[in-house]
């Protein structure tokens, strides 16, 4: 049934897309006053009309076994091409706010001194968290690997793979011998016994998954590319929350980054809607101010009924 719904879906919004574009051939001679010094037109109303409808066939998309109302194919033709993808994307946003929000809490670079405290909290408040682990770090003292073997005993967490290295923090130059750079996420794997083929890249914001390709800056590129057809899958994130680990200082309150997150689920502005990848830091709670922080943070977000704290393994959840 479904696949009927869906099938409909596309066709309304490639309806629009064609009537759209009829109607920007009408508009250009006033789009095309925005050009650049050899004459091409920059970000004309046809390109944001694509790009509007590319973005609707992603909100679709999310929504593929959902049903959702969409206008006859007749009324398409009859109204106003703009009200038509009004009504659209108001029908989809609507059956999407019905759903369940997604919320990945992302903890880069452990095991360092936070992560036990990172593990109790989730403990005490029963959610499910994500760990980017760093290889060398687990050998580096008899704590550490205590709390390596605590998250990955922890039915709550989830361990993925940050590198081994973690690019001895010269990225630019890691990422430049893409070989050498995949072998070190390979000893990582295997050191760690991870079971996910599931990576974060130290230092960039790459996501390459399934029809997913955004690469951040191109020095991570080819590392990015190869890893993906070794068969891993990389994420990125949506928002980060930076706090001073030895100050416990926040550099965005609990409160905005509630409100950030409660927007850009709102507004449907992360990757993948009703999906946010929220990026921290292990060392971010090694003081009792930066624990508390997260505590609240936590609290604010478990409010809402219809948040769910989920495995980056799941990611991105649709309907
Ligand atoms: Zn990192």
């Amino acid at each position: 049934m479904w696949k009927k719904t869906f099938a409909v879906g596309i066709a309304a919004v490639t309806a629009l897309l064609s009537v759209s574009s009829c109607n920007s051939i009408v508009g250009n001679t006033a789009a095309q006053s925005t050009v650049d010094s050899l004459g091409n037109p920059i970000d004309n109303e046809e390109a944001l009309v694509k790009k509007d409808t590319v973005r609707l066939m992603d909100l679709l998309d999310s929504l593929n076994k959902g049903k959702i109302q969409f206008p006859a194919m007749d009324s398409i033709n009859k109204v106003d091409p703009k009200v038509a993808k009004r009504n659209m994307r108001d029908s989809i946003y609507r059956e999407l706010n019905k759903k369940d929000k997604h919320i990945y809490l992302t903890f880069d670079d452990g095991p360092l001194i936070g992560s036990s405290a990172i593990d109790s909290i989730t403990t005490a408040k029963n959610i499910k968290i994500s760990a980017f682990l760093v290889g060398k770090h687990v050998n580096m003292s008899k704590r550490l690997k205590r709390d390596f073997d605590r998250y990955m005993n922890n039915p709550l967490v989830d361990c993925y793979n940050h590198s081994y290295t973690h690019a001895g923090n010269r990225f630019h130059a890691f990422y430049s011998n893409p070989d050498m750079a995949t072998a070190d996420f390979e000893k990582a794997e295997k050191d760690l016994g991870l079971k996910h083929k599931i990576i974060r890249m130290p230092g960039r914001n790459i996501w390459l998954f399934d029809d997913v390709r955004r690469i951040d800056l191109t020095s991570g590129q080819q590392t990015a590319d190869m890893l993906g057809v070794n068969g891993y899958r990389i994420y990125g994130w949506d928002v980060e929350w930076k706090i001073n680990g030895l100050s416990g200082k926040p550099v965005q309150s609990v409160d905005e980054m509630y409100r950030r997150i409660r927007n850009m689920l709102g507004n449907k502005s992360t990757l993948k809607p009703n999906n946010i990848v929220l990026l921290m830091h292990d060392d971010m709670f090694q003081n009792k101010k930066g624990q508390q922080l997260l505590s609240s943070l936590i609290d604010s977000l478990k409010q809402h009924k219809d948040y769910k704290f989920d495995f980056i393994a799941d990611y991105p959840v649709k309907y």
